[in-house]
C-alpha cells in the first residue's frame, strides 16, 4: 500500500503543484490518476520514487516513510514507465532491459535469459532483442519501456502517460496488453493519463484530480459515471458529450463500458476486484 499524508509540492519557483494531497494507493490494484494537463500527476508520481521530494508532508510504502528509504534504492525497487519509452539509444533492446539486473549484480548471461523472458511477457518477439530502438515501432518501444520496468521485479510500477505517443490503433493495443499484464503480474500500478476513456478502461480506482492536485473525485469507474461528484466531475467524465459519453451496462459477463450509441468500449475490472484492497 502507498499512502500520501498532507503531501505539498511547491517548486523553487513558487508553483505550488501538489497542495495538501492525501491518498490510499490499494496493494495489487490499478490506480489512474487522471486530469488535464498541469494538473500534478508526473509531480505525484515522482514523490512516490523520490525523483521529486516533497516539500511538506509524507508518504509511506507499507507503512514506511520513503524519506528514511535509501533514494537510490527505492528507485531501482520501483518500475517506471515514461511516455516514449525512456529507452537508451545506443543499447540494444536486449540491453535495455539487462541494465537494470546488471545494476543489481545479475552476471551477464542469467540477465540476458530473464530479458528474453521478459520480451515474451510483454508480447515483444525475441527476434527484436538485438535491435536498437530506433528501428523498432512506437509501440514495440513502449513495450520494450515495460519489459524494463518490469526486470528488478519490483512491486510498484509507475506509469506516466505511457501510450501517449502511440497512434489510437496501437494505443487500444496497448491498453489491453495492459490489462491482461496485470492480471498476471497483479503489480501495485500508479497509471497516469489525462484520457478519461483510458482512465476507466485500466483503473480499479480512478482518481480525478483538478488544479493543484486537488482530489476532485475518487472511486471505481462505475461508481464515478454513475454519481459524478460534481459539475466539474460530470463534465470532465463527457456526461455532456452525447453520442460520446459513455456509460456502464452490467451483463452477466459483468460490467461493459458502453458509449451513447450503445456501442461495447471496454469491460470494466472493478466487478472483479470489489472489496479486494
Ligand atoms: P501534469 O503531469 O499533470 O501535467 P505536472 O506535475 O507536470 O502536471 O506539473 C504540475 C505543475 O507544476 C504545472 O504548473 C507545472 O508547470 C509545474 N512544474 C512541473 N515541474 C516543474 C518544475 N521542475 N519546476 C517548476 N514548475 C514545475
Ligand atoms: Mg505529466
Amino acid at each position: 500500500m502507498i499512502e500520501f499524508r498532507s503531501v505539498t509540492k511547491t517548486y523553487p519557483d513558487g508553483t505550488a503543484a501538489v497542495a495538501d494531497f492525501d491518498l490510499v494507493i490499494p496493494p495489487h490494484r490499478t490506480t489512474v490518476l487522471v486530469g488535464s494537463s498541469g494538473s500534478g500527476k508526473t509531480t505525484l508520481l515522482r514523490m512516490i520514487n523520490r525523483m521529486v521530494e516533497p516539500t511538506s508532508g509524507t508518504i509511506e510504502i507499507d507503512g514506511a516513510s520513503i524519506l528514511d528509504r535509501d533514494p537510490v534504492k527505492l528507485r531501482r525497487s520501483i518500475g517506471y514507465v515514461l511516455q516514449n519509452g525512456g529507452l537508451l539509444p545506443h543499447y540494444k533492446v536486449v540491453d535495455n532491459v539487462t541494465t537494470v539486473l546488471r545494476l543489481e549484480g545479475t552476471p551477464r548471461r542469467q540477465a540476458r535469459d530473464r530479458a528474453l523472458e521478459l520480451l515474451d511477457t510483454v508480447g515483444l518477439d525475441r527476434a527484436l532483442a538485438d535491435r536498437y530502438p530506433s528501428q523498432l515501432s512506437g509501440g514495440q518501444q513502449q513495450r520494450v519501456g515495460v519489459a524494463r520496468a518490469l526486470a528488478a521485479d519490483p512491486n510498484i510500477l509507475l506509469m506516466d502517460e505511457p501510450f501517449g505517443a502511440v497512434d489510437p490503433i496501437v494505443r487500444a493495443e496497448l491498453q489491453t496488453e495492459t490489462i491482461r499484464l496485470q492480471s498476471e503480474l497483479e503489480k501495485t500500478v500508479v497509471f497516469v493519463t489525462h484520457d478519461i476513456d483510458e482512465a476507466f478502461l485500466l483503473g480499479d480506482q480512478v482518481v480525478i484530480l483538478e488544479k493543484g492536485a486537488q482530489v476532485a473525485q475518487i472511486g471505481s469507474p462505475s461508481e464515478i459515471i454513475e454519481n459524478p461528484a460534481s459539475e466539474f466531475v460530470a463534465s470532465f467524465i463527457g456526461a455532456e458529450r452525447g453520442a460520446r459519453a459513455l456509460r456502464t451496462k452490467r451483463t452477466d459477463h459483468g460490467t461493459v463500458l458502453v458509449d451513447g450509441t450503445g456501442r461495447t468500449q471496454g469491460v470494466l475490472v472493478d466487478d472483479l476486484v470489489e472489496g479486494g484492497a
